[in-house]
């Protein structure tokens, strides 16, 4: 896959020519299965493997990452991850884990303590000591496997919350590295990050790396008040783009890219007859003058309780509703191993029961629920087909299903009702109705705005947020991201 931004990118460069890159995540970019006696490989799924692997098969390099199967099983799998690079420019490297190091890692400390902490949920979190000492342990780790297969030249970009450690230790191994880190969740304001009781140390793992970029302005703000207020011997400097931090001698820049998505793929999906004749068809089956669609991730952060509040005092204050509108909310499984996940399931099951059981007459059920991943062109056609779209995180880093949803509005018919508190507000306010997803009297109003609003005007919103987010693609994303890194090993002034 190519990209379609501009020219001369950094993500185009020659083969070598700007040195490799080296892509560190908590996962693989692909999923390994057991196949008869053999090991079976699959490509992975998600935004950032679709916008990395052109960048990687450009410019050669390495992704490293947690292969999800034992170290037994590794050692058997081994010799086929080599095989990867014989049809790929790049390179896999498997950083091994236990069971048990996983748990404690990523259910433990990055789920159970990063992830509610950085959504302002901090009444969600667990800071179990064992959690800690095994989120340094396995960052560790990483670490050492990224340096051991470090080359001079190469540029590291270690992706998220889960993996904000692994820069210490390859700046002490290796301390001449540049080293970026992208944070893909929110970054929570002092008062929340207050209580976390190893908030220095994670303050100063961020700034072992030559730059940080975070979603939006309000993350840059929050962690440079958190600088201030918790390492104060850290001084922010400059201003807008050129914001850096110095510390340990060092100056670390502090931007921030909103991540995008592949706009055209979406949208050219969106378009195809396949597609059109799906949505078509789901417009017909549901009957209804308003379909409202809501795509959630199972999490707590997503807000769907509040969401589902609104659509019964919709159908409560506005009988006129009931027969004319209908909520589709798809749930994809998620993290059912962390507490709380499976408590939000049962809590959102038993508010679709209820007002389904209050609501629902022969012929018309006024939410139809799917707890379940549906392929791609299903949800395309599901985007395409709906008049509404729901997005009501309580706080989301961006919140890619709102753009989703824009690209593949073909007709221009849709309307997305949007959470002030998802990062994707900052680029999408314009178009957007946004809402406070804890305002349910608001949230309800909001939609029965959304359901009477004029064609032109749907027409007119879904324009602006549609060229919002053909321009602010991910292509893009990772082009500004990796221009922004060479220029940051130690220079601070001059930022982009
Ligand atoms: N998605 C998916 N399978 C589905 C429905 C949605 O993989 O059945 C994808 C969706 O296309 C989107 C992602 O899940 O790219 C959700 O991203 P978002 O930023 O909205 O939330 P996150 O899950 O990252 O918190």
């Amino acid at each position: 896959m190519r990209s379609n931004h501009g020219s001369a990118s950094a993500s185009e460069a020659a083969p070598g020519a700007a040195g490799r890159l080296v892509v560190v995540s908590n996962r693989l970019p692909v999923v390994v299965a057991r196949e008869g006696d053999g090991w079976r490989f699959e490509p992975g799924s998600g935004g950032l493997v679709t916008a990395l692997e052109p960048v990687l098969e450009r410019r050669g390099g390495l992704w490293i990452g947690w292969p999800g199967i034992s170290p037994e099983a590794l050692a058997e799998v081994r010799p086929h991850l080599a095989d990867f690079a014989a049809d790929h420019r790049f390179h896999l490297e498997a950083v091994p884990l236990t069971e048990r190091e996983h748990e404690l890692y990523y259910a433990g400390f990055a789920n159970e303590v990063l992830w509610p902490l950085f959504h302002d949920l901090q009444t969600r979190c667990t800071f179990v000591p064992d959690y800690w000492e095994a989120f340094q342990a396995v960052n560790r780790r990483f670490g050492e496997v990224v340096a051991a297969a470090w080359r001079p030249g190469d540029l590291v970009w270690v992706h998220d919350y889960h993996l904000i450690g692994v820069g210490e230790t390859l700046r002490a191994r290796v301390p001449g590295a540049r080293l970026g880190f992208f944070l893909h969740i929110p970054f929570p304001p002092p008062d929340i990050f207050a209580k976390l009781p190893w908030r220095r140390e994670i303050l100063e793992g961020l700034l072992a790396y030559d730059l940080v970029g975070f979603q939006t302005g309000r993350d840059r703000r929050n962690f440079a008040a958190c600088l201030r207020a918790f390492l104060p011997e850290a001084p922010v400097r400059g201003r807008g783009r050129s914001q850096h931090v110095v510390h340990a001698g060092r100056q670390v820049r502090i931007l921030y890219f909103p991540i995008g998505i592949d706009a055209r793929a979406f949208s050219d999906l969106a378009g195809s007859a396949s597609v059109a004749a799906r949505a078509a068809q789901l417009r017909a089956d549901l009957g209804v003058e308003n379909l409202a669609l809501g795509v959630d991730r199972l999490d707590y952060t997503k807000g769907v309780p509040f969401k589902l509040e609104a659509v019964r005092r919709l159908l409560s204050e506005r009988p006129e509703y009931r027969q004319r509108f209908t909520l589709v909310q798809l749930m994809v499984p998620s993290r059912e191993e962390v507490p709380g996940y499976q408590q939000q399931k049962e809590e959102v099951e038993r508010q679709v029961g209820e007002i389904n059981g209050a609501f629902a007459e022969p012929g018309w059920v006024p939410i139809q629920y799917l707890f379940r991943s549906v392929p791609r062109d299903e949800l395309a056609a599901l985007y395409r087909a709906a008049d509404v779209c729901l997005a009501t995180s309580l706080k989301d880093g961006m919140n890619l299903v709102a753009k989703e949803y824009c690209a593949c509005q073909v007709e221009r018919r849709g309307v997305l009702v949007l959470s002030e508190f998802a990062g994707a507000a900052g680029q999408l306010e314009r178009g957007a109705l946004l809402i406070n997803p804890y305002d349910i009297v608001g949230l309800a109003a909001r939609i029965h705005d959304a359901c009477q609003m004029p064609a032109e005007e749907r027409r007119l919103r879904m324009s602006m947020l549609q060229r919002n987010v053909a321009s602010e693609h991910v292509y893009r994303w990772v082009d500004d991201f990796l221009a922004a890194l060479p220029a940051a090993a130690g220079a601070a002034s001059g930022a982009g």
